[in-house]
């Protein structure tokens, strides 16, 4: 019969590579914790209406992108695309606003959008994200990209480029689109959908991926200098304490983001080993979301980390387990008894191990523990087992040697702390 195949532009992640996608989390877990951001875990599935409300309809995402359907009761739903909208739902919804001092949390999941599937886009894509909520005070905008800048330096990224860009408040947007929209209809060669863009939202148009939009796009006038005094106060605020941290940025002044939402701070992390879709991650400030959300009027920054990027970029030797598990090789049904107490008294001690069940011969297990990257093996035959004893082989140099079975655990555990102390 002919096999299933997965739904296009959608991936497995297999083990050894899924245990490097679990050190990313844990790393970026660990220092969530640091900050004082904790974990929301939500549906897949939302409303249409959020995102279509909160995305802005002309946006990528909205406009081609998105996995909506009718369920059953005829309810419009669709799968998240992105979680700011998400997050800011639960935390109206589960009136999470209340209470002073700013909202911070964490979320780690999938994220989908019909897209052309190419090397790093996916059309089931993960992401990391963390939205800070209720604070319109430039430090913040600071430590969260300090705290980002932590967890790519605990993974051992280099090379990444942070290109930031105030986007300004609406009024300055205003001023800004006027100008802008003056140079969209000064010059001609648009791509079709920037044709469109120009006349229903032109910031849209700073985000073309098209060529000749970019390249047209590089004597259009900047948002910086349509900033008012306090948005340009508060970049400057933000660009000041980012050199106090240490941390090495671009200014972009044409960078915009994908999604209609965001105010003053902007920022994109890329790099350049990935090649055209180079974004790591992104991120910034959204101060009109969760009131458009029907919320109160509260500020809101944050970023999503795209993580199949990020593991593209992931140094080979990072977060590769050093695997320490044992395997015991039975010999006969009596040897198999006992190595089935033996293996679950190593479990308890902490050591991973594993046997066979099926009775292969001794080559046979011995090709079977390789397989499986056992550190070490333990064999067991009728002969030690009537004289108490258990053969240890180091599968890494090849040495053995016969020890009391009674003693098997701490040996093996002497082995393992001492190869984690090198
Ligand atoms: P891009 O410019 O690459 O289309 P975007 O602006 O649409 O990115 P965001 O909505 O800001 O992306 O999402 C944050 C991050 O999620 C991106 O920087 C990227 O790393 C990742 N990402 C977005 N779309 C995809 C996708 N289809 N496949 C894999 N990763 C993605
Ligand atoms: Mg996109």
């Amino acid at each position: 019969m002919a096999l299933i195949r997965a739904v296009r532009g959608m991936k497995d992640i297999l083990p050894p590579e899924s245990e490097r996608w679990q050190w990313v989390e844990t790393t970026a877990r660990e220092v969530f914790r640091l900050y004082g951001y904790r974990e929301l875990r939500l549906p897949l599935l939302e409303r249409t209406e959020l995102f279509a409300r909160s995305i802005g309809t002309d946006t990528d995402i909205v406009a081609k992108e998105m996995y909506t359907f009718i369920d059953r009761h005829g309810d419009s739903v669709t799968l998240r695309p992105e979680a700011t909208a998400q997050v800011v739902r639960a935390f109206l919804e589960n009136r999470l606003e209340k209470g002073a001092g700013v909202k911070k949390y964490f979320l780690m999941g999938p994220m989908f959008r019909y897209e052309r599937p190419q090397k790093g886009r996916y059309r089931q894509f993960y992401q990391i994200n963390c939205e800070a909520l209720g604070s319109d005070a430039p430090e913040l905008d600071a430590e969260v990209i300090l705290m980002l800048w932590e967890i790519l330096g605990r993974l051992k990224l280099s090379n990444l480029r942070l290109l930031v860009n105030s986007l300004g408040c609406p009024e300055c947007q205003e001023d800004f689109k006027a100008k802008l929209k003056l140079f969209l209809f000064s010059r001609e060669g648009w791509c079709p959908d920037c044709l469109r863009r120009r006349e229903v939202n032109p910031l849209r148009v700073l985000d073309c991926k098209s060529q000749t939009c970019r390249e047209l796009l590089k004597t259009a006038p900047v948002l910086k200098d349509s900033l008012c005094e306090a948005c340009s106060r508060h970049y400057s605020r933000v660009l000041t304490l980012l050199e106090q941290f240490g941390i090495d940025f671009e200014e972009q002044p044409r960078l915009v983001r994908g999604l209609d939402y965001y105010t003053r701070t902007a920022f994109e992390v890329t790099a350049a080993a990935l090649g055209a879709q180079d974004a790591v991650a992104g991120g910034g400030r959204y101060n009109g979301l969760i009131r458009e959300l029907g919320g109160p009027d509260l500020p809101g920054f944050g970023f999503a980390i795209g993580e199949d990027r990020l593991l593209e970029v992931l140094p080979e030797a990072e977060g590769r387990s050093a695997d320490q598990s044992v395997f015991l090789a039975a010999l006969g049904r009596s040897a198999l008894e006992r190595c089935l107490t033996l293996v679950q008294e190593l479990r308890g001690a902490g050591l991973a191990a594993e046997m066979d069940f099926d009775g292969r011969s001794l080559k046979a297990q011995m090709s079977l523990a390789d397989r499986l990257g056992a550190r070490w093996v333990a064999i067991l035959g009728d002969r030690e087992l009537a004289a108490g004893e258990i053969v240890v082989r180091d599968m890494k140099s090849g040495s053995q040697e016969s020890i009391r079975i009674m003693e098997l655990k701490s040996a093996l555990k002497n082995l393992a702390a001492a190869e984690e102390g090198n």
